[in-house]
């Protein structure tokens, strides 16, 4: 079976995987070891230069990491992919790899707070200068850009206001200006869209969210061509040390099995969702791409291909923070909570939470008002999340 050329599902289930030599069992066996032993030939392989296949240390790499990189790369259609003990590990190495002190970088302005906090703090303690952009419209990056701007940055689709990327103006203003362009997809994961396909050079995760699935662990994954990658592995990899374990390794390749099934659930009763929420007479506005209202409803129709429009929605309660919080509060089905991509429903209201870190006036011109509650759509069936969500919606 060509696997390269293989439908989404088939490759979710099936890259990366190979039957155990050893053993003859279905799925590779977890090695739980911080170090590998050699003997003597091996010693003399590796020093001869012939390191394919050598372990030596467990900072380096391990068998089920590669497995695991094997499987998102076939995904995202990328050269190379390497994974990361967090997503703000993945962002941190892809963004450092290619803007370095003394030099600027651009980045969309509405973006996950801890990748806010790295370009505002501790890029500003590392004397990188950074550029926030209202939109990506070619001359409003124009006149962002520098002599030594090195980076481009957004994401796929905009937290917690839902905004969609036009990904080919993106990728093309870096591709006619020298930048490198990264985009963190962790809202679209691989099964929506495949951002490298528009041009993009670096994709990141959060692995934490969808790509897992489950809720039971951090990770994230940078994905692009394989020197950008490997200059990454060879360098900030090892020295920063953001390795993650055997174990979470195997639990993201388990759960990316069924990436294709959960996005399908997810989009199907997001889009239920948002569209029940539109008709209720105390919610002031809804935010899904999926819907028509939605600005970007055209563009997320081209780029997610008639895939569904995601898992997130977002809306507006009317009577502000008050109101919020006794529907958030309410939502039975829902755990309150930051996060997002697990099975289970997730509620969170953004100004409390995911971006109650952020000063007022950063919070607004994000578009995030006192009344926006944010839920991650599981996959329970959709009628018992819209029951909960009307039971919540009377008491307000
Ligand atoms: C959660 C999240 C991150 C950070 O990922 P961690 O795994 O928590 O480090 C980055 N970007 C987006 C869009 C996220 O939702």
């Amino acid at each position: 079976m060509n696997l390269e050329k293989s439908s989404f599902g088939t490759k979710a289930v099936h890259a990366g995987q190979d039957i155990d030599p050893i053993t003859g069992s279905l799925l590779s066996p977890m090695y739980m070891t911080s170090t590998y032993c050699w003997d003597p030939p091996t010693r003399e392989r590796y020093l001869s230069g012939d390191k394919d296949g050598i372990f030596t240390y467990g900072r380096s790499r391990n068998p089920t990491q590669n497995e695991l990189q094997k499987k998102i790369a076939m995904l995202e259609g990328a050269e190379n992919c390497l994974v990361t003990a967090s997503g703000m590990a993945a962002i941190s190495l892809a963004v450092m790899n290619a803007v370095h002190s003394g030099e600027h970088m651009i980045a969309y302005k509405t973006i996950y707070s801890g990748s806010f906090k790295l370009f505002t703090q501790i890029f500003e303690e590392m004397k990188i200068d950074v550029t926030f952009v209202d939109d990506i419209s070619e001359e409003t990056l124009r006149g962002a850009l520098r002599e030594n701007t090195k980076v481009i940055y957004a994401e796929t689709v905009f937290n917690p206001t839902l905004g969609i990327l036009d990904l080919e103006a993106f990728a093309g203003f870096a591709k006619a200006n020298n930048l490198v362009s990264i985009v963190d997809s962790t809202f679209t994961t691989p099964y929506l869209l495949r951002p490298l396909e528009y041009g993009v050079d670096v994709v990141v995760h959060s692995t934490t969210k969808y790509i897992n699935g489950h809720g039971d662990l951090i990770g994230g994954a940078i994905a692009g061509k394989f020197d950008y990658i490997d200059k990454i592995r060879s360098s900030t990899y090892q020295e920063l040390g953001p390795v993650p374990s055997p174990f979470s390794c195997w639990l993201m390749l388990r759960g990316l099995k069924t990436l294709h099934l959960r996005m399908r659930q997810h989009c199907e009763n997001a889009q239920a969702v948002a569209e029940w929420l539109e008709k209720q007479p105390k919610i002031e506005k809804v935010i899904y791409p999926g819907l028509k209202s939605h600005p970007e409803h055209a563009l997320a129709t081209k780029l997610f291909a008639g895939r569904g429009y995601g898992g997130m929605v977002s809306f507006v309660v009317k009577g502000g923070l008050e109101a919020a919080t006794k529907m958030s509060d309410n939502v039975e089905i829902a755990k309150y909570c930051v996060s997002l991509g697990d099975c289970d429903t997730l509620i969170e209201q953004p100004p409390l939470m995911t971006h109650g870190m952020l000063a007022r006036e950063v919070r607004e011109a994000m578009g995030i008002d006192d009344g926006l509650v944010r839920l991650s759509v599981g996959i329970e069936d959709v009628n018992d999340i819209i029951e909960s969500l009307q039971h919540a919606l009377s008491l307000v």
